[in-house]
């Protein structure tokens, strides 16, 4: 069966392909229908969350094909990803008020109407178009007035691509809070131009106003943390882990790494759905798989992060190798565990891509400025 929705690195490089090839070129012009089956854009986005693929393996895939100018609104849509995760890094007072607020709400969406086909999509499938994406949750947050972070939190629990940065970053965008006074609204003829199976749009309220609710996050910048892209050499029995941020860390200078002992931790969100997280364990079966071809070693499965210190003390190593987990679940969740083994003289080395590393820097503040500066590296990439 075809995954709609690549959950292996194969069925992800397999799709890009497809993508470039045949699909890339109209997409400009294209990508804003919504289409049953999705076919005018490239569902890539679940693989890319998790690093299955990498924004820069698909970004060279493209222009090894075409011109630059030609698929220049593919790679702006790319890096919109990289600008959101780039920016929350610089800004997690954003995202601890994301936790804090949707720790507390609501998620059950109310039921009926237009949207409603595309609550049942998600629920189903773990997917719902970008366009479709903006108008339920513009119609979630100014026509029905619910909290924003409820919204949110019911497309975290189901989207395969849930993302801490795209979501919270794209539900703060709709809701008027990131770019402020700015608010995204809903509006009949839109949504009946480009819903090619649209019905009944009754029940839209074509004159609601944006509510804008006030701002209860910490909006301020703290510095990029320094990691290298590349572990040094280390002494003694090195163990390497991998986690959801990052499933192919093989094709990273981590490839190079030896370990004694290498494993996969899987940790997902307690109240995702059965769909997304069906999704999640056939990614994470692929990555062991390619890993333990790949370094050698068996790769041991471990349910959360909590249980890193009792399998790195009973596999004896001294050093950890791993990919530095981006503001969200994962690092929230290693950073006390990263305090517990450096207290017990675990030298812990965390490293990141240097896609991100060269373009974090550009995403302090809006996306066209983080734009004016990465388009000249990407375009040069061609030559
Ligand atoms: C309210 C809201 C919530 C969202 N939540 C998420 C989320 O949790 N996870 C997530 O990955 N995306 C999220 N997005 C962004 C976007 O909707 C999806 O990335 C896109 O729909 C994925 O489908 P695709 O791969 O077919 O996209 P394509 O149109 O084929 O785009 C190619 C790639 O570009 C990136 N991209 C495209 N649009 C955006 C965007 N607006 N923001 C960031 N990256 C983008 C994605 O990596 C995508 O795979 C959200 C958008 C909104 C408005």
């Amino acid at each position: 069966m075809v995954d709609l929705f690549p959950s292996d690195r194969q069925g992800a490089l397999q799709r890009l392909d497809e993508f470039v090839q045949a699909e890339a070129i109209a997409y400009a012009r294209t990508r804003n229908f919504v289409e049953v089956g999705h076919a005018n854009v490239s569902r890539l986005s679940a693989a890319l969350r998790h690093r299955l693929i990498s924004e820069e393996e698909v970004v060279t895939a493209v222009l090894a094909v075409h011109r630059f100018s030609a698929v220049e609104k593919f790679v702006q849509e790319v890096v919109w990803r990289t600008y959101w995760k780039g920016w929350l890094e610089q800004h997690p007072g954003v995202w601890e008020d994301y936790v804090r607020q949707s720790a507390v709400a609501m998620t059950v969406p109310p039921s009926g109407g237009a949207m409603s086909r595309f609550t049942e999509e998600l629920r189903t499938t773990g997917y719902m178009h970008n366009h479709a994406r903006m108008w339920w949750a513009a119609w979630w947050c100014h026509q029905q007035g619910l909290p924003w972070a409820a919204g949110a939190r019911f497309f975290f629990d189901h989207l395969l691509d849930a993302d801490a940065a795209s979501n919270t970053l794209g539900w703060r965008w709709v809701a008027g809070l990131q770019t402020p006074g700015k608010a995204y609204l809903a509006r009949r003829d839109n949504l009946a131009k480009y819903w090619e199976d649209h019905g009944s749009l009754e029940d839209i309220d074509d004159h609601v106003r944006a509510r804008i609710p006030a701002e209860t996050a910490d909006r301020s910048r703290t510095s990029l943390s320094e990691y290298p892209e590349a572990p040094p050499e280390l002494e003694g029995k090195v163990a390497l882990v991998g986690h959801a941020d990052d499933l192919s860390i093989e094709t990273t200078p981590l490839g190079a790494v030896r370990p004694s002992s290498v494993a996969l931790i899987d940790q997902p969100g307690v109240t995702d759905s059965a769909v997304k997280c069906a999704w999640r364990s056939r990614a994470m079966d692929d990555a062991s798989a390619r890993w333990t071809s790949h370094y050698g070693k068996v790769v041991s499965r471990l349910p959360c992060w909590d249980a890193l210190a009792s399998w790195l003390s009973e596999s004896g190593c001294d050093a950890l190798v791993l990919m530095a987990p981006f503001v969200g679940p994962d690092a929230d969740a290693w950073r006390p565990v990263r305090q517990t083994l450096q207290d017990a003289g675990i030298r812990v080395v965390e490293c990141r891509r240097a896609w991100d590393q060269r373009l974090f820097p550009a995403a302090r503040a809006g996306f066209f400025p983080f734009w004016h500066k990465a388009k000249p590296i990407l375009s040069k990439r061609q030559q």
